[in-house]
């Protein structure tokens, strides 16, 4: 090394603040905007803290980035409406069109529906930019509440450029997770959020923010799903497979309006009693079924009609041919990819094109 680059460093190391990493500091005039909506990261006994209270306990947060904030909403995540997924969309989509010099944004929310919430800004953020979707599972009046150390790990990752191009991240427990594939694996324990089968894309460390793996689906920038024009996401239900179940459910959706319908099958892709006369009754209807799987990780893998003379019985092919698969998308992931793929088209093939691509 030069010994002008090693007087250089050690001339910087020393105008650190103790604690500061050389990674660190290059991202403290980044501008992040947060947009809190509530959950257990503000749910204070006596009283939610506001987004402002939020960024007010974490400390030494100009170190690592220049952060602004605003309410969206201050509820657990499972009272967020669709609406309000809509109207969340178009203010993120909006404070990054309005600003090109923001960084990226954090959104807090609850953690019960929070890998929901990141999926569809995911989809419907049309940026490079970071979101980042934090939670804590702690709240703040209760000893070892980890909300602040996800605050300022979240806020790190929304500043750091190598976070650029990765769609919406889920950063808690110093792990950084895609929205597409993370799951929250335990009701209770901190250490919840976890992508089942493939791992984490990156960590939050002292010396830094650093990532492994990338995502190669479409999403964000690459996304097709514009919801500017968009009032109403249409009605997608999630129908669980276990044994001997009655197909009545299926047909009472079916009934009451939905446009599709995600069955969260066994294995990859079984149904049981009599669900699979009830699929054939669904679509008859034109409601779009996508087959997924309950197992919590794998694929459910698309089928080619087999031809004429093999003899398969007409509802089975009836099923083949109507039936979209979600490939390795879990049940709730795939009804928002069906609700978003419903708001553009109604043909099969273009909707079995997105689960290839998404
Ligand atoms: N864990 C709840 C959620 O996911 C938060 C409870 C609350 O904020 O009331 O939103």
């Amino acid at each position: 090394m030069g010994r002008v680059v090693q007087a250089f460093i050690l001339v910087l190391v020393a105008v650190l603040p103790a604690g500061t990493s050389i990674a660190a500091q290059e991202t403290a005039s980044a501008r992040v905007r947060l947009i809190a909506t509530g959950g257990t990261i503000s749910n204070r006994e006596g009283g939610r803290l506001t987004a402002k209270e939020l960024i007010e306990l974490v400390p030494n947060l100009t170190n690592y980035a220049q952060v602004e904030a605003e309410q969206f909403a201050n509820v657990s995540s499972s009272q967020l409406t669709l609406n309000q997924w809509l109207q969340l969309s178009q203010r993120v989509n909006h404070v990054l069109a309005e600003d090109p010099g923001l960084a990226g944004v954090v959104v807090t929310s609850g953690t019960d529906t929070l890998e929901e919430t990141a999926y569809f800004l995911h989809l419907t953020v049309r940026s490079e930019r970071p979101v980042v979707v934090v939670g804590a599972m702690r709240n703040p009046s209760t000893l070892g509440y980890e909300g602040a150390a996800n605050l300022q790990q979240a806020f790190r990752v929304a500043a750091a450029p190598q976070s650029r191009g990765k769609g919406a991240l889920v950063v808690l427990n110093g792990e950084i997770n895609s929205a597409r594939e993370v799951t929250k694996t335990d009701s209770l324990r901190l250490h919840t959020f976890a992508t089942r089968g493939y791992g984490v894309l990156g960590l939050v460390d002292r010396d830094g923010v650093v990532y492994y793996r990338d995502m190669l689906r479409r999403h964000t920038y690459r996304s097709e799903f514009d919801l500017a024009g968009v009032t109403e996401l249409p009605r997608v239900d999630v129908i669980l497979v276990y044994q001997g179940a009655s197909g009545d459910l299926i047909e009472s959706v079916v009934d009451a309006g939905a446009h599709g319908i995600v069955v969260a099958a066994a294995g990859a892709g079984a149904t049981s009693g009599t669900q699979n006369e009830a699929i054939a009754y669904a679509h008859k209807r034109g409601v779009f079924t996508v087959m997924s799987t309950r197992t919590g990780s794998g694929r459910v893998i698309p089928r080619q009609l087999p031809p004429l003379e093999q003899g398969m019985p007409e509802g089975r092919r009836l099923n083949i041919a109507h039936r979209i698969a979600a490939q390795d998308l879990a049940p709730l992931k795939a009804r928002i990819l069906l609700m978003l793929a419903l708001t553009r088209t109604s043909d099969v093939t273009e909707i079995r094109r997105m689960f290839s691509e998404y």
